[in-house]
């Protein structure tokens, strides 16, 4: 006899624990997806308030670092990348 020993408890069985296995796999991705909006919203928020820096006015090639890039650089980058970020999870930008 070469049939494999598959029955129908054993299969019940599985199914079970892939139920259960799915079960868990949904409730990650669903704490996950509201973690997600929390920050993004959190983001959208600090973005709204964030006073945008003045055009840029690097003087760097006369003396560096000059005081626009002392100044606002890394907050010029902080905005681009919350820009960016914003505009990827609006499905704007892939
Ligand atoms: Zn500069």
């Amino acid at each position: 006899m070469t049939q494999s020993m598959v029955t129908i408890e054993g299969l019940t069985e599985l199914a079970n624990d892939l139920i259960i296995q799915n079960t868990a796999l949904r409730n990650r991705l669903d704490a996950a997806e509201t973690q997600r909006d929390e920050l993004l919203e959190a983001l959208k928020y600090l973005y709204a308030v964030t006073e945008t820096p003045p055009d840029k006015n690097c003087r760097c090639h006369i003396d560096p670092p000059c005081s626009d890039c002392i100044e606002y650089r890394g907050l010029r980058e902080a905005i681009n990348f919350a820009r960016k970020a914003i505009a990827k999870a609006k499905g704007e930008v892939r």
